[in-house]
């Protein structure tokens, strides 16, 4: 087993796997590619992902882009026969070259003084994350944060190990029922069928972890995954040295059951710091992706307790080394935990701290609601040296929100920082629109995409082959939104009505809005109802009709999110609306990534200022989607004018949901369906295509996972681990 850094510096961060064993019909010719499935690298280089599609188009398609599992269920004369294709091989051989030159690249793509060395890894820790379909842990747009962060700081070469959950029971499939209402339908990971690896003890057992302190023990397997040059280690409870109290743990992403919950973010927390010990994988630094494995930091502090610091030198250490990145305003986003729920898990681990009950819970007070109980966001705030939020205006809420903390700080230790998020750009960018850019941009844009002054040569693009490229991208969306409609329609045998509301009278040639995201009743999926007579003018016009497109799952907690998807799904099988409706179940990874490249606009209607950033639309603008929102969260930043639209109803009186749909009604009435169905004597709307250039100029660097990596670096890690260095 070689731990993060030892592999960084050995060049040699394959796994060590027995192949002949795990894919036995895999010919020796073609080995490479099992190293290749076990390294989510293959998922955002498109030339990787053909390799695997070429072996045999279904099933590739039957496995859900799992390429773990397609190499173990293929017949041997399949991929026989590829190994003979020398047409295959050449790809083979390229792909494999460019992995391997890939995976022992050294040095660092930082400027000098960014550089972090390998033995100052940080230890990144997030309860979610969204790195590809065939991996069911993420919820929503935290977890592809976490995901693209980890891809990118691969690609950039930034040390870092990343500890999360193995949720065996995934998050939710969603099925809508004939009464439109959200079910969910549990499918159990198959471990054994996904590029996620044991990891092993000495004995070349699994390696099992007891979570320290906290009774009755908790046991958590380790597995891990390869992003890139990036190790996630996942953490799993579901074996048999737990109790099934115990098992359950880390069965599901963001349970109800306030306790299991709390032994989530403890097993997350400790037991991940654990694992980072017996994975004996050196770290400098900590960043907490959100408040739930703020416990990590209670691990830290008694760690240095064992070592014999000070209670001062203690806190000192940790908070300088800590970096904690809140990332919403809204307050079921912030765990808050019972104090005598805490008692039962803490009141052995607070005397290694040399705190009693009452110091200890004030590291978790909340100063406007003292006696709710423990706050993960407060105690995160107050042990983390660097803090930020997620978009400047995040940064503005967060710094109100939270200002009851800075009076006991020092004066120079005030307030919270923000980075703007970003998108992977290689994840993100669909395929064509890439092959568009190398014609144009030159074969290295994707080298340098972060460099704004690339992109003012997206203008040297001609209007009609970007067209052409957008129009191909919504006809395959609806194509694919129509073959779910189909397997659903003939697999069910569901009322007709209900394939129509999955999308299968959409028409390409109709102007098509996407909404898709969580649920969650502040994004206000349904604000565009709030008078429907005029949607309807909008849906059913002659001769410039709209259609709109939705997906999305509310958390199976939330009846008020289900009430709202509801409303929508009945809309979409209701002929009021003209069938101009769609609901596309399951919004997942794969379902965003062709509504992301294939509708033309991307609207965004949350309640201001809860929007901490918002991503989806930066996955949009990059392919050249604009961006109709709210100013809130990163629009706010992004919106010039010209690339896209922006739409609030200012102090006009009335409801908030009145005035903004007002607004919205306005902007799509006066501006965006005219512009788009102004079309030259080809067909050609050319100057919707300019704000279609627009957008990709003014996002594509500016809101790039590469950006914001390196302003985390900047501003957090190379700091935090300087001090580390100056203290070893
Ligand atoms: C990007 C993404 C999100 C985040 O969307 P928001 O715009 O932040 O609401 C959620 N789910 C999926 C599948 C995504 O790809």
């Amino acid at each position: 087993m070689t731990s993060g850094d030892e592999g960084r510096q050995e060049g040699v961060f394959m796994n060590n796997h027995n192949v002949t064993a795990e894919f036995p019909n895999l010919p020796p010719r073609l080995a490479g590619l099992a190293d290749l499935a076990e390294n989510l690298w293959w998922s955002w280089h498109p030339a990787a992902r053909m390799l695997f599609k070429m072996i045999n188009r279904q099933a590739w398609k039957a496995s859900i882009h799992n390429p773990d599992k397609m190499l173990k269920e293929i017949p041997r004369e399949v991929l026989q026969a590829a190994a003979d294709n020398p047409d295959y091989m050449r790809s083979y051989d390229l792909v494999m070259y460019r992995y391997h030159k890939y995976m022992i690249k050294k040095g660092c793509s930082l400027l000098p003084e960014s550089c972090i060395p390998a033995q100052l890894t940080i230890a990144y820790f997030s309860a979610e994350y969204g790195l590809h379909r065939s991996l069911p842990f993420y919820a929503g747009g935290l977890g592809f944060l976490a995901g693209d962060f980890l891809k990118e700081c691969s690609d950039l070469n930034v040390p870092m190990i990343a500890v999360g959950f193995m949720y065996p029971g995934g998050y939710v499939n969603q099925r809508i029922s004939e009464a439109g209402w959200q079910e969910s339908v549990s499918l159990e990971l198959d471990r054994n069928q996904a590029a996620i690896a044991k990891v092993l003890d000495g004995q070349g057992k699994q390696l099992i972890v007891k979570v320290p302190i906290i009774e009755p023990p908790i046991y958590v397997a380790v597995w891990r995954v390869d992003v890139g040059r990036v190790p996630l280690y996942l953490l799993d409870t579901d074996i048999d040295n737990n109790d099934p109290w115990n098992r359950g743990i880390s069965s599901r992403l963001y349970t109800g059951d306030l306790e299991q919950r709390l032994r989530q973010e403890i097993v997350l927390g400790i037991g991940g710091m654990e694992v980072l010990e017996a994975l004996h994988v050196k770290h400098s630094v900590v960043h907490l992706n959100e408040g739930h494995a703020a416990f990590a930091l209670l691990e830290r502090l008694r760690d240095r307790f064992v070592l014999g610091f000070t209670r001062e030198d203690a806190f000192e250490t940790v908070r300088k080394t800590t970096v904690f990145t809140t990332h919403t305003p809204v307050p079921a986003g912030h765990d808050v935990f019972p104090f005598p729920l805490m008692e039962k898990y803490f009141r052995d681990f607070w005397p290694l701290l040399q705190m009693d009950r009452d110091s200890f819970f004030k590291l978790g007070l909340h100063p406007d609601e003292p006696n709710r109980g423990f706050n993960m966001t407060a105690f995160a705030l107050r042990l983390s040296g660097y803090r930020n939020g997620v978009s400047r205006k995040h940064g503005e809420v967060a710094n109100k929100m939270w200002q009851g903390l800075w009076s006991e700080a020092d004066e120079a230790d005030h307030g919270i920082d923000y980075v703007t998020n970003g998108v992977h750009v290689p994840t993100w960018i669909e395929p064509k629109f890439e092959l568009l850019f190398n014609k144009y941009l030159g074969t290295d844009w994707l080298e340098d995409h972060d460099n704004p002054y690339l992109w003012k040569m997206v203008d040297e693009i001609p209007d009609d082959e970007l067209w052409k490229t957008h129009l191909w991208l919504k006809i395959k969306l609806f194509n694919v939104i129509r073959e779910r409609a189909r397997q659903r329609w003939t697999n069910d045998r569901s009322h007709p009505s209900m394939a129509l509301a999955c999308g299968t009278l959409l028409d390409p040639s109709v102007l098509t809005i996407g909404f898709a995201r969580r649920f969650a009743t502040y994004k206000r999926a349904d604000l565009i109802f709030h008078d429907e007579e005029r949607l309807r003018k909008l849906l059913g016009d002659q001769s410039q009709p709209l259609q709109i497109v939705f997906a999305g799952k509310a958390h199976p907690a939330d009846d008020p999110g289900k009430l709202i998807l509801q409303k929508i799904f009945n809309a979409a099988r209701n002929p009021d609306f003209f069938g101009r409706i769609a609901f596309v179940e399951d919004y997942g990874e794969q379902v965003a990534q062709y509504l992301v490249h294939g509708v033309d606009v991307w609207l965004n209607t949350p309640v201001f200022p809860l929007e901490a950033c918002g991503t989806s639309g930066m996955k949009a603008s990059l392919n050249g989607v604009p961006h109709c929102s709210i100013p809130d969260g990163w629009w706010l930043e992004a919106f010039n004018g010209v690339n896209g639209w922006s739409f609030d109803g200012g102090d006009t009186g009335g409801s908030r949901d009145q005035i903004d749909a007002e607004s919205l009604y306005r902007v799509l009435e006066e501006k965006i369906v005219p512009l788009y169905y102004r079309v030259d004597e080809n067909g050609v709307p050319s100057a919707w295509v300019q704000t279609m250039k627009n957008a990709i100029k003014s996002t594509a660097a500016q809101f790039s996972a590469r950006r914001m990596v390196r302003e985390y670096v900047d501003k957090f890690y190379s700091k935090a681990a300087l001090f580390t260095s100056e203290v070893l």
